[in-house]
């Protein structure tokens, strides 16, 4: 079995760009994960807060031979190795990397560790935008298409980075 996947990317501390980058060259490297593409990179501005660093988001669409609830348990594993970092006492610190599954083909999952498509994902421009950049015509199962759900949210702040 082969399915088209999406994988939503974010980080907000430390160097978040280059964790971002770093995080496609992980999934790119995993031999189940065929054909990764990501999608180019977007800055939000955090509001609300103005201390708190920018976050930054992207997509990844590939296909896999892995199962959905192996796909998140790679996931995981990947945020593991890259989202903590030493604190200056040497504790280990905040959670740097973020990785959602979001689309699994046109499947819809609920199990005790995994909902999808990601229940957050129609109501996220900082996800629908770097979606729609790959996928322009994605559906989103019991939605609908991504861009109709773009359009329902505000999008404002959300800017590529070049
Ligand atoms: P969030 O992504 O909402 O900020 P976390 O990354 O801390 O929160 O949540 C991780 C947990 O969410 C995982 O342990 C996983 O079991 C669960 N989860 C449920 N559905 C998904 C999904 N589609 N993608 C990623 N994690 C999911
Ligand atoms: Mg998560």
């Amino acid at each position: 079995m082969r399915a088209r996947v999406f994988i939503g990317l974010g980080a907000n501390l430390g160097d978040a760009a280059a964790t971002l980058r770093a995080a496609l060259d992980a999934l790119a490297a995993q031999p189940e994960l065929i054909g990764v593409r990501g999608s180019s990179l977007y800055r939000t501005p955090a509001w609300g807060r103005e201390d708190q660093p920018d976050f930054i988001n992207a997509v990844a669409t590939c296909t896999t031979t892995l199962a959905p609830a192996a796909l998140l348990a790679r996931l995981l594993d990947i945020e593991r190795g890259f989202g903590r970092e030493r604190s200056a006492d040497a504790r280990w610190g905040p959670r740097t990397l973020d990785l959602d599954l979001l689309l699994y083909g046109d499947a819809s999952i609920t199990l005790p560790e995994l909902t999808v498509p990601h229940p957050y994902l129609h109501a996220r421009a900082f996800v629908l935008v770097p979606l729609l950049e790959l996928e322009p015509d994605a559906v989103i199962p019991g939605v609908g298409s991504a861009a109709a759900a773009l359009a329902r949210v505000d999008r404002g702040g959300i800017e590529a980075l070049r």
